[in-house]
């Protein structure tokens, strides 16, 4: 039998000393990592162990004796069992602090760029309220009352919550309507385990620079009973501009089904990045912390150094937004992007902007690109490329033909520092320097950071 280091419900005296990628607090015992969740480094105590594996255990800190400068009461009561937020109980400068150091410590050990220098985060006056997009799942607790929140850690549990502390104001209104009415027509929540149940999520956008908002309900069915008493209802909250309706019948984790109806008003919702103006509909990919996308786009733009002369192209470029940005100082922008709905929606934006040398391909970028570049008989070139993958980063594919086409520069907008740093690594291997890393706040509370990489050509 394996041997194990401690047995379950042994208690210890632990110090805890650095956090997991998750935000779980970590200590060492005997070199046996302990993982505690909702502590912080400086903390010290009790630990209760609740789970052991070979090589590391999970504990519980269960007489916290030597409280860490890092805390601070969280000021959400569900801020432990709700998953949202892993980071609400640690004092947000250290929060900055502990984001850089993590996309720092992926670029040296990942990317092995010992001489990058990565900036301090560009963070939030006020970490609070900040989103634009809200998706509540809905439900039953064991008593059979209706609740909507959000899922606790790595589950499909809800914890109640109808006054999210990240969320906008009009998103936790649109929520308390949208259960009300739920309870008054009787109405029944989706239950994951049957298969049963007619509402699965309520989902909010905000445009924040522009007051308009979209409600949106995920139903297991086609229609909903009272749709006019719903619609009646969500008109009062000022700003309603669409309401929609979007069909999921799936045993699935996924929220969206794939077809969306408008139930009233329009089928998307105008917000605005600086001065740029974008059409937004349900299932659009938008970036979800406006005040500070504005940071992280001029970031992006002042990387890319245009005087106005440059090809530029803008990979994974979603609905167009960084395209767009980009086109205010290039001499031409070109944006690839896998899903076809959000081409539409960028060539839209474009005209709605009035902007002429904005140009969409619809495709994987490392298809689309190592095509285009082949049917060029290799003399595609490019000033600057932008890219700005999922969290799974670029393929090489893509990177061998970003590498091929020369650009002067090469800005990669990353929402994982990891794959972030792998991919700096490939680059730095062939002619490609990381000059500075930008890390920039987009989930306050959050244990995720996205990083801007300033990458230059020197061969
Ligand atoms: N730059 C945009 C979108 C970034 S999110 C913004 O800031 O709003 C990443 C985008 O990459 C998503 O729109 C996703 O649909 C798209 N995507 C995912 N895999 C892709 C691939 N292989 N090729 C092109 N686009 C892809």
């Amino acid at each position: 039998m394996e041997e194990k280091r401690f047995q379950k419900n042994q208690e210890i005296e632990l110090a805890i000393t650095d956090l997991t990628a998750d935000g779980l607090g970590v200590g060492h015992a005997d070199g046996y990592a302990l993982f505690v969740k909702d502590t912080v480094p400086g903390d010290a105590g009790t630990v209760r162990v609740i789970k052991t594996k070979k090589n590391y255990g999970f504990g519980r800190m269960v007489d916290l004796k030597v409280r860490s400068d890092w805390r601070v009461t969280p000021p959400c009561p569900v801020a432990g069992p709700c998953g949202g937020c892993q980071l609400m109980h640690v004092d947000y400068q250290k929060q900055l602090e502990w984001k850089r150091k993590k996309v720092e410590d992926c670029i040296y050990r990942i990317g092995g760029l010992t001489d990058v220098e990565v900036l301090p985060v560009l963070g939030m006056e006020e970490p609070w309220h900040y989103r634009n997009k809200a998706q509540y799942p809905v439900g039953t607790d064991e008593k059979g009352n209706l609740i909507a929140g959000f899922y606790a850690g790595h589950s499909h549990r809800i914890v109640a919550n109808e006054h999210c502390l990240i969320q906008d104001e009009k998103s936790n209104q649109v929520l308390a309507l949208v259960l009300a009415w739920m309870k008054k027509h009787h109405i029944s929540a989706y239950d994951e385990a049957t298969g049963k149940g007619l509402v699965r999520h309520v989902i909010v956008r905000v445009g924040k620079a522009t007051g308009q908002i979209m409600a949106g309900l995920v139903i297991n069915g086609a229609q909903i009973p009272a749709a006019d008493a719903l619609i009646d209802t969500l008109k009062t909250v000022e700003g309603m501009t669409s309401i929609c309706l979007n069909c999921n019948r799936e045993n699935t984790n996924v929220i969206l089904g794939e077809t969306t109806k408008v139930l009233w008003g329009e089928d998307a919702i105008i917000d605005r990045i600086g001065d740029v103006s974008y059409r937004i509909s349900l299932p659009s990919f938008y970036q979800v912390n406006p005040t500070q996308t504005v940071k992280l786009y001029q970031t992006a733009l002042d990387f890319a150094g245009l005087t106005g002369n440059e090809t530029v192209w803008d990979l994974y470029c979603g609905i167009g937004t960084i395209s767009l940005f980009l086109a205010q100082k290039a001499k031409q922008v070109y944006g690839v992007e896998i899903v076809e709905q959000a081409v539409v929606n960028a060539k839209e934006n474009a005209k709605l902007n009035g902007f002429t040398n904005a140009e969409f391909f619809a495709g994987a970028a490392e298809e689309v690109m190592p095509q285009k570049f082949l049917e060029s008989g290799a003399t595609m070139r490019a000033d600057v490329i932008v890219v700005d993958p999922p969290r799974k980063g670029c393929e090489e594919a893509l990177l061998d033909t970003i590498v091929q086409m020369e650009p002067e520069r090469i800005v990669y907008v990353s929402c994982d520092p990891a794959t972030l740093a792998r991919d700096l690594k490939y680059l730095n291997e062939r002619g490609y320097r990381t000059q500075k890393v930008q890390p920039c706040e987009m989930f306050a509370q959050g244990v995720h950071i996205e990083s801007v990489a300033s990458v230059r050509r020197v061969v």
